[in-house]
């Protein structure tokens, strides 16, 4: 994917120049490929070989974006009907999109998508928890393909309505409706596909969906708010799919990322709130954007009500409510080891050791399983916490416990007894 781009452009001494079609390639290249290339040219000349990259807009890249169709203005009549028929909210574009070092890779992979649909990263697979701006990215890029190449047919839909809207139509029996729409897209946007889990007929629809269109390289974009391989209940060979392409994560964002986002919001807005209250808000709230966003609105909707200039103590008391229900939602993992350790009385370093006696690895077990259902850190980053392990032992460990549920009901009374207490501990 990254190599493909990459091209021979002249060598001197022992230096070998590539061309690359923007700074985003080469520090790609540079990351991951940059040692294993030195190495095998190393060892193709047996000297020492260093590599070094200039950008040049590659001529096949522009002449399909320019020749293959007139673009329209976002602001012209006929791009705000083709947005809405494709269900593109138009407010998500990439300008107002901030980058920050927590979504720079996903962003420039979706510009570098709406560009070239289909050819770049097909499918690309957004994941990252809610509120950081999977949808944006989204919409933003239908609409920007929509603009580029205006006859192309984009859809955006839901992994919900798409359910939905399949099952009235069998019930209706009109699946060839169904299967007309989204069988014939230029570029299918799929929201949300975590909402397929256990829907068996949905998942084998767009497992079909899928084949159509990626055999016709047609663009596909989907977003997840987990890893797939986390997703339960969804087909090994759906799941292959989704990721058979570009992954990308998204992160929170930096108290300095969010306040750029914020200042942006406030240009939407036409609303003036100082950087002060804006430092405020980003530093107590560090869950996502959508919450830091949720707290600017609530201050620019008191500042309009009673027409007063928000001072710092005036905007802590006005988000009072905010910080300590944001706050006190983030269970920590470490608050779980605590509070599991104690019950089985044993120590939180037993929970994090190697020791394999009984007494110790069923609360281990336990206390990842409460982990994953009280706290939204991966498989990887529960492993972390637990002594470094693997998350493939944090997926056992859970099925494990899924299993020893069924065979000895008290542990179900543990694991509910303990969610309690970890709870009210907050
Ligand atoms: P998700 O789909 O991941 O739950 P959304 O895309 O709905 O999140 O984002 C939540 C809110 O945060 C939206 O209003 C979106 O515009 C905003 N947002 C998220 N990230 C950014 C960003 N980098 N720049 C500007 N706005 C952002
Ligand atoms: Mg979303």
């Amino acid at each position: 994917m990254w190599l493909k781009y990459a091209k021979y452009h002249s060598a001197q001494d022992d230096q070998i120049i590539l061309s690359v079609p923007s700074t985003f390639y080469k520090d790609q290249i540079k990351q991951r490929y940059l040692d294993i290339l030195i190495e095998k040219l190393s060892s193709f000349t047996g000297e020492k070989i260093s590599i070094d990259f200039i950008i040049e807009k590659t001529k096949k890249t522009t002449s399909t974006y320019n020749t293959h169709q007139k673009t329209i203005k976002s602001t012209s009549d006929q791009y705000k009907e083709y947005a809405k028929r494709a269900g593109i909210n138009i407010r998500y574009t990439f300008k107002n999109f901030v980058l920050g070092d927590n979504n720079r890779f996903a962003a420039n992979a979706s510009i570098s998508i709406s560009r070239n649909p289909g050819k770049t990263y097909n499918p690309c697979l957004i994941y990252g928890g809610v509120g950081l701006g999977k949808t944006h990215l989204l919409h933003a890029v239908g609409g920007e393909i929509i603009k580029c190449f205006p006859s192309m047919k984009v859809v955006y839909v839901t992994a919900e309505n798409f359910t939905n809207e399949f099952i009235s139509l069998i019930k209706e029996n009109r699946v060839h409706h169904f299967k007309e729409k989204y069988r014939k897209t230029d570029a299918l946007l799929i929201d949300d596909i975590h909402f397929l889990q256990k829907k068996k007929e949905t998942q084998e629809e767009l497992f079909h969906t899928f084949n159509v269109l990626f055999e016709n390289k047609k663009q596909m974009v989907f977003t997840c708010d987990r890893p797939v391989t986390e997703i339960k209940d969804i087909t090994e060979r759906l799941q292959n799919r989704f990721t058979r392409g570009l992954t990308v994560d998204l992160q929170p964002p930096s108290t300095e990322t969010a306040i750029a986002i914020l200042r942006k919001k406030m240009v939407e807005y036409e609303a003036r709130v100082s950087d002060e209250v804006l430092n405020l808000i980003c530093q107590k709230i560090t869950t996502n954007v959508r919450d830091i966003e949720a707290a600017l609105i609530k201050i620019i909707a008191y500042t309009n009500l009673v027409n007063e200039k928000i001072t710092i103590d005036l905007a802590k008391e006005i988000l009072k409510d905010r910080f300590t229900r944001v706050n006190k939602k983030q269970i920590l993992i470490q608050d779980i080891q605590i509070a599991v350790a104690s019950y089985f009385n044993i120590s939180t370093s037993d929970l994090k050791g190697k020791r394999k006696n009984r007494s110790v690895v069923l609360p281990r077990q336990i206390a990842m399983y409460i982990a994953r259902e009280l706290t939204d850190a991966s498989m990887t980053d529960i492993g972390l916490e637990f002594g470094g392990r693997d998350h493939t032992t944090v997926i056992h460990a859970c099925q494990r416990v899924e299993n020893q549920k069924i065979s000895d009901p008290s542990i179900e009374t543990s694991i509910e007894n303990l969610k309690i207490i970890i709870k009210e501990e907050k």
